[in-house]
């Protein structure tokens, strides 16, 4: 084989794309990944999944110094933030983890080209950087190109004072008023961040809801919460432009009175990234929502072309990017894998976390599905007594004919951990009696899933 080609070509080095390429290598393939950026890991490692983590950490911990610590007994004395340390914290952890996944890249020999990649017709890629062009060919091509932020009508984001979730990482201060536009969950965890950090922070959302998709009940309660932390809310609000003033930013909103402010957060939502990708050299073409069209196997309508991850359809979320890469390698060397769409957890990590698996029962209602509701609240439960945060509650649907579990949707302390336990029970298919039975250990945040899987039968113990 020369040196420029592969079994496998994958573009793109975000959670889909790496470990596709690592699966692939595992398996035996003679695997390439095509990264513009120079550190690997994508959206999520550089820029998204993990700096917001990082920084809602840090700033958790600084709001617990200042205002939960003295509950525990513990006197502090005066608080101060360190802006500089916390981003360089950030940062560290970015920087350690990208450089596991070079460090990865290399023990599975995984040949990394960085530039440019586009299609250049069946079986053939080519990688632009500053040194010129370079052509690779391969039996199969996965395009893990992800996403970007979506643009909103009449915000033009200046990289500064209006911005992405790529600028609210890294503020180099506290802003004063910090704008968000749009209440998914980028826009409420790192509204949550500067919130924490001092900023009067105000999010702007034109749906009557926060957190669309999410269970209605928990999303309603957790905007109760939020308020109470001090982010405020205008709900149905259109925001129909935002420009640069002397003093700061100016957001018009339809039939209001605008907003000053001095930064500016745009978070609606995420585009594929599908530009300059050489996809007519290949007879594809993005749909209506700038998506690539893939079969249940990732396969597009060009032989010997694959797609996973943001760049396609479903969630845009690292993990599901990761199963679907996997899957479509393991399905193109040993001819079976596999992606359980009705088991992908969603997590918002605010304080508390709002974590979801399966369906709502606003989902189960349109589906005219009979369900069982089981409810427990962490007020109830004694770990969640002693950790001093007992707001929230964990809510199990199973069907109301087979008892099969259907959705489990938690507000709560560590929300985002306790809901793998929902999804592997699920994806076993486990009934709510099944998770009833399961014993936990006391005292654990974990007993109250099992005290809501109870409460379906109308027998939980401790309420
Ligand atoms: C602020 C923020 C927070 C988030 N938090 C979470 C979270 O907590 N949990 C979660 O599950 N998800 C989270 N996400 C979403 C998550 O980051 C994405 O769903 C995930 O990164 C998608 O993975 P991917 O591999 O499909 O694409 P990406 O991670 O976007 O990676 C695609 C890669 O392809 C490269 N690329 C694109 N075009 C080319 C080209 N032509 N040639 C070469 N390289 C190219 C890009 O530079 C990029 O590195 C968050 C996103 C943001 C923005």
């Amino acid at each position: 084989m020369s040196a420029n080609q592969f079994d496998l070509v994958v573009l793109g080095a975000g959670p889909g794309g790496y470990q596709a390429a690592l699966r692939g290598a595992q398996l035996g393939l003679h695997v390439a990944c095509v990264e513009r950026e120079p550190a690997l890991g994508g959206t999520c490692l550089r820029i998204g999944c993990i700096p917001s983590k990082a920084l809602l950490e840090s700033s958790e911990k600084f709001a617990e110094a200042r205002h939960a610590l003295a509950r525990h007994g513990i006197q502090t004395g005066p608080v101060e933030l360190d802006l500089p340390a916390m981003l360089r914290h950030k940062d560290a952890v970015v920087a350690a983890l990208t450089k596991g996944v070079e460090a990865l890249f290399k023990k599975n020999r995984v040949t990394r080209f960085t530039g440019h990649a586009r299609l250049a017709g069946p079986g053939r890629v080519v990688v632009e950087n500053g040194a010129g062009a370079t052509e690779l060919t391969a039996r199969h091509i996965l395009i893990a190109t992800g996403s970007k932020p979506a643009a909103l009508p009449g915000v033009a984001c200046d990289g500064e004072r209006i911005g992405t979730s790529t600028e609210a990482l890294s503020y180099p201060e506290v802003p004063k008023h910090l704008v968000v536009i749009g209440a998914g969950y980028i826009g409420l965890e790192l509204g949550s961040v500067w919130r924490r950090l001092g900023a009067k922070v105000t999010v702007l959302e034109f749906l009557p809801r926060i957190l669309p998709g999410m269970d209605g009940e928990l999303a309603a309660e957790a905007q109760k919460l939020l308020t109470r932390q001090g982010l405020e809310f205008r709900l149905g609000a259109r925001v129909t432009g935002a420009t640069l003033t002397p003093g700061g930013c100016r957001v018009e909103i339809e039939g209001a009175e605008p907003v000053e402010c001095d930064r500016v957060l745009v978070a609606v939502g995420r585009v594929p990234n599908t530009e300059n990708l050489g996809l007519e050299t290949v007879g594809l073409a993005p749909d209506e929502k700038g998506r690539i069209p893939v079969d249940e196997h990732f396969a597009t309508r060009a032989p010997g072309i694959y797609a996973i991850g943001d760049v396609i359809g479903g969630p845009m979320l690292a993990h599901k990017a990761g199963e679907e890469g996997v899957a479509c390698v393991e399905r193109l060397v040993t001819g079976y894998g596999h992606v359980d769409y009705q088991t992908i957890p969603g997590v918002c990590y605010t304080e508390p976390e709002i974590a979801s698996v399966g369906r709502t029962e606003e989902q189960l209602q349109a589906e005219q599905i009979a369900y069982r509701k089981g409810v427990f609240p962490f007020l109830a439960n004694g770990r969640a007594r002693s950790l001093g945060q007992t707001e929230g509650r964990v809510k199990v649907l199973a069907d109301a004919r087979t008892d099969r579990v259907l959705g489990v949707h938690i507000l709560g302390p560590r929300a985002g951990e306790l809901i793998a336990e929902a999804a592997a029970a699920m994806a076993f298919g486990a009934s709510s009696e099944d998770l009833a039975r399961v014993c936990h250990a006391h005292p654990t945040l974990a007993e109250a899933l099992k005290e809501a899987a109870l409460a379906v039968d109308g027998r939980a113990l401790h309420i």
